[in-house]
Formats: C-alpha cells, structure tokens, sequence
C-alpha cells in the first residue's frame, strides 16, 4: 500500500482499477503479410492518406473562415507531408520488404524521419517535426479506425490516471464511466479541476508522479476531498473508506435537506446562492442543489470538443433552454472566455508563451467581432425566454469594457432593425479577475449594472501565481491579505455605486471563507452546485454581526496562514460538522 499526496481538485472518495488515458498516444499492432495482401495494404495506405487529406482540408477551411488565412496556412505542412511521393514509395517498398501491416511500416519510417529531423541543425526541419508527429497520429488513427475521445467510450467503470487533462477532456466525462482522475500536473482552480467538480466526479490533481507509481490495473482509492491516493491499499483502508464514502454521502443527503431553505442569517440578511455551470445539461444538478439561479454560465463550453464554432442558432438553443429551466431566477451568461488553458482543440491556434496572459476572454472576442456578434446575437435572442443577465470576462480596463458595450448596443440595433425581440433593459455587468479592473472598479462601476469577482484569475494575477502549475500551488492563497483587500476593495466600492457585488470564483465556494466574504458584504455567492448546500448551512448558522467582525478582525492579520486558521476556528465555533 503506498499513498500519494497532492492537490484536492473535486471532493468525494472513490475506489476502483487503474487506467492510463494519454490523448495523444496510438498503440500500433504489427502483423505479418503475405506477399499478395501487399496490394490491399497500399490501397488502405492510400485510402487512410485521402481520408487524412479531407480532414485537414475541413479543418483548414474552418480555421480559415474563423480565424483567418494565415492560421489556416500552419496546416500546408500537414498536406505537404501527405502528398509527399517519396514517402509513399518508401512506405510501399517497406512493406515489400518487411511484410508487415501498412500502419507498422509507416509508423516506422515516420518515426525514422522525426529522429532525422529533430537532430538536424536546421532549425525550420525541426520545427516541423511537431507537424509530422501531428500528421503520424491522424493517418495511423484513420487506418485504426480510432477515435481520440475515448474518456467518452470507456466500456468499465474506471479510474482515469494521466499525466494531464485539458479541461475538454474532462467534458467529455460526461455521464461517463470515470470514477474519479488523477493527474501528475495542474491546479486547485484548474478549469480540469472546475470541471470535475461540475460532474461530480472526486479528482486529485498535482501529484506529479502519479503515473510513475501507479500501474495500470491497480487498485485505487482517490479521496478527492483530502487530496490522497492510496494504491493497492490494505483491507482495513478500504473499509476506512468504505465508512469515509457513506459519511460523505449522509453529510451531502442532509445538507441537500437545505434545498429549499433561504441562503439568509440568522438574523435575517439574505445572500443570492447560485451556480457555476460549463454545459447546459448540468442544469438539473442545480436545481437539485437549491440554487437561486446561475452565476456563471462558461459558454466557452460549447466551443470545445468540436472543429466549428457553434452557430447562432446551436448558442441560442443552448442559452433559451438554461434560461427557461431557470425562471424566474437569473441566468448570467458570460461571453467565451477561450485561451488560456481552455483552447479550440481542434482549431490550431499559434501558440504563446504565457496563454493565461495572452490572447484570452475578451480580447480574443474584441479581436474577432463576427464570432462575438454571433454569440451575442443568440444571448440576447434568449433574453426574452426568461431571466438572463450577460457579463464580460477578464475586463482590464474601461476602454476595453466601452468597446464590448459598444459592440452589443450594434447588435441590439441590428436586431431592433430587424424586428427580432430582445431584452432591452438586459443586465451587463463585468467580472473582476483582472487586477487592473479591481484598482480602477470605480471607474467600471458607473458602465456596468453588477461585478463578478473572478478570484480564480484575481489570484493567479495578483499573486503571480500560475494557477495550473502544481509546483507552485503552496503559494495560491486566497487568504492572503493582497486578496482580501482587493475583495473588499470591490465589494465596497460597487456598493457606493449602487450596483450589486457577487464572486464567481472558486473562493466563493470554500465554506471557510463563507464568514469572511459574508462579512464583507458579497450579495451573491456562486460556485458548484455540489458546494452550494455547505455554503447555506454556514450562512444560516451566523448572525451577520458576526461574521462582520470576522472580517474586520482578519483584515488586521498579515499572512494567509493567519488568515486561515482564524476563520477555520471561527467557523468551529459555528458549524462544527462543517469542520472535520
Ligand atoms: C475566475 O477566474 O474566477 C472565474 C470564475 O472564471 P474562470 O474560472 O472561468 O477563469
Ligand atoms: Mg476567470
């Protein structure tokens, strides 16, 4: 038995086998041939290139219809590799004189190539070795007649060990067979980590030798709430477990009793407590959860997975369905926060050096307006189909905010000229995750009608801290005193504007710091549904005098660690069942 120490993603305990999911290996088979079979082989060879061929050809069209020409022309290489006749003829004299299967030579002499290449000095054949490794993987999966979403397919009830997930492939867990993941690399606030947080799945993250320690096939036990793993673990570990998952499970079946309580304190003061979602289909869960609507709609979502942008009609289906189940509690849909590490999968985007600080959220939708119209065009479609509030991410400045508003009141104009019916009193507000945005919130607050504290990205930014990079997790403290000023920073000042202040961030889901931002005055609190019964009970075991000299007692403190251990204790003394 050996445990394995890393970073809580999503909460649960859960047990079962071992298995590897690296999305960019193929196994390749190799079988002998007969002389004749040659000729069946070149002619799969050459169906599996044309095959190839067409793809990239649509992904090159999509890509150049969306983004532009010169994002398209990065895929000529893959087509160059392709239509490369000496290949072919080595491919076929290979197979002459190894008789084996098409995939097993090709595999060879491409791998013969990509050693070739990444020796030379030339540095623009080494660059292309990415194209060809890229090329290697799309032909020999069409002669395989694989698919690369296979988390979606699993055939057992597994627990998924890999060396990282992006957060599309932790999407397509969805009503999966995934017990629980674990992965060497990311983050607490990892949208991997949000994600699996969504899907109820328990998921440890930053153990960074997981895949060297597990073998596939072990037995595991994944206690994603503590962030541990225990491989091949003993009898009485399994029934600690055992006991661990049914406490788990009756704490989470009394919490649910809450659902249809008020989110309000003991005397009176009533908070919002509503949900983050990523796909529409997690509706249900926050019903089932209580929530009082949706703080957070990642519609980036619906981008990924895919090799096109999703069509006008497709959002607008998505956002009137949300909406709908919803009424008459709000909907807040924010725009597509692409980039970072949320990227367009299919689409080849160039890649940067610091993604997060890059071409992200708003700035990508600035940069491409007829993407952004399109997706603006389908949330106010769906403003009239209920409760549906629209925000901006990752908000610098009140230039860039001006633009966005400027673009949506175009739209709207288009629309009215068209006579397609919208919300016209429609809710804009900013999310604040974005250090810049939280100094100058004055100057925001009078452009917008709500902030949306983005703490996931506030901290990262503020503290310098990369939130996906495990290696530097100790340092991601939302207690820290920088952050707390900042909150309260916002909070205050959108109050004087008048405007309401609400934290979509992960930190609005953390009971221990429930009594802190309760204190600070946060109108609406909005996490995963599954956080949001824990959340309740805090609120509704306090005096909100209370919990306003917590905050004013730990905005006195100097470190996180302080900060910390004082609003655990507080919160000892309030809700002890809360606290283990
Ligand atoms: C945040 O940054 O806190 C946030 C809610 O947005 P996201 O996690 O999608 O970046
Ligand atoms: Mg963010």
């Amino acid at each position: 038995m050996t445990s394995l120490k890393g970073i809580p993603a999503a909460p649960g305990v859960a047990m079962g086998k071992a298995l590897f999911f690296d999305s960019e290996a193929v196994s390749v088979p190799r079988r002998p041939i007969t002389p004749e079979q040659v000729s069946a082989e070149v002619l799969r060879f050459e169906e599996g290139l044309i095959k190839t061929r067409h793809q990239i050809l649509g992904i090159q069209k999509k890509v150049s219809e969306e983004l532009g020409q010169e994002h398209a022309e990065i895929l000529n290489a893959h087509l160059l590799v392709l239509e490369d006749q000496s290949l072919r003829e080595e491919i076929i004299q290979g197979l002459k004189a190894h008789l084996l299967n098409v995939e097993a030579i090709f595999n060879d002499v491409i791998r013969r190539h990509l050693r070739a290449f990444s020796k030379t000095e030339d540095e623009y054949l080494r660059e292309r070795t990415a194209d060809i490794e890229d090329v290697r993987k799309r032909v020999l999966r069409n002669l395989l007649g694989q698919q690369s979403d296979t988390l979606a397919h699993l055939e057992e009830s597994v627990i998924i060990v890999a060396r990282d997930l992006s957060p599309s492939e932790t999407a397509q867990m969805h009503r999966s067979h995934v017990l629980a993941f674990v992965t060497d690399i990311g983050g607490r606030t990892s949208h991997t980590a949000i994600m699996a947080k969504s899907l109820e799945i328990p998921a440890v993250v930053g153990l960074e030798v997981a895949t060297k320690r597990i073998q596939k096939g072990d037995f595991l036990i994944v206690d994603g709430t503590r962030g541990e793993v225990i491989i091949d673990p003993d009898p009485p570990t399994v029934k600690r477990y055992e006991v661990e998952q049914r406490r788990h499970q009756e704490v989470n079946r009394q919490l649910l009793q809450l659902k249809d309580l008020a989110a309000e304190t003991l005397d009176r003061h009533t908070v919002v407590l509503s949900a983050n979602i990523e796909l529409p289909d997690e509706v249900p869960s926050v019903i089932a959860h209580g929530a009082a609507g949706i703080g957070l709609f990642r519609t980036e979502f619906l981008y990924l997975n895919r090799g096109d942008f999703p069509t006008e009609e497709e959002q607008f289906q998505a956002y009137k369905t949300v909406v709908e189940q919803l009424k008459p509690h709000p909907v807040i849909i924010r725009t597509m926060d692409l980039g970072g590490d949320k990227f367009l999968s299919p689409l080849r985007l160039p890649s940067e050096m610091n993604p997060f600080m890059g071409w992200r959220a708003i700035r990508f939708s600035l940069a491409r307006p007829d993407i952004f119209r399109i997706q603006l065009r389908a949330v106010l479609r769906a403003s009239v189909a209920g409760n549906l509030k629209l925000m901006y991410p990752m908000i610098s400045g009140v230039e860039e905010l001006r633009r966005a508003n400027e673009i949506l009141t175009e739209v709207e104009q288009e629309m009215t000229r068209e006579g397609i019916p919208f919300n016209k009193d429609l809710e804009v507000g900013a999310m604040i995750e974005v250090p810049s945005a939280a100094m100058t919130c004055d100057l925001l607050a009078p452009e917008v009608d709500f902030f949306s504290i983005g703490t996931n990205d506030l901290i990262q930014y503020a503290l310098a801290v990369d939130r996906v990079n495990e290696k530097i997790a100790y340092l991601y403290e939302p207690t820290h005193p920088a952050i707390l000023r900042l909150v309260k920073r916002i909070i205050d000042t959108g109050h004087a504007a008048n405007i309401w202040v609400g934290m979509c961030g992960e930190m609005a889901g953390e009971p221990v710091l429930s009594l802190l931002l309760l204190g600070m005055g946060l109108d609406e609190f909005s996490t995963s549904p599954v956080q949001l019964p824990i959340i309740k009970q805090v609120i509704r075991s306090v005096e909100q005098s209370f919990a306003q000299s917590v905050a004013e007692q730990v905005l006195k403190l100097r470190t996180g660690k302080e900060v910390e251990a004082f609003l655990l204790a507080s919160l000892k003394q309030v809700a002890p069942v809360l606290v283990e």
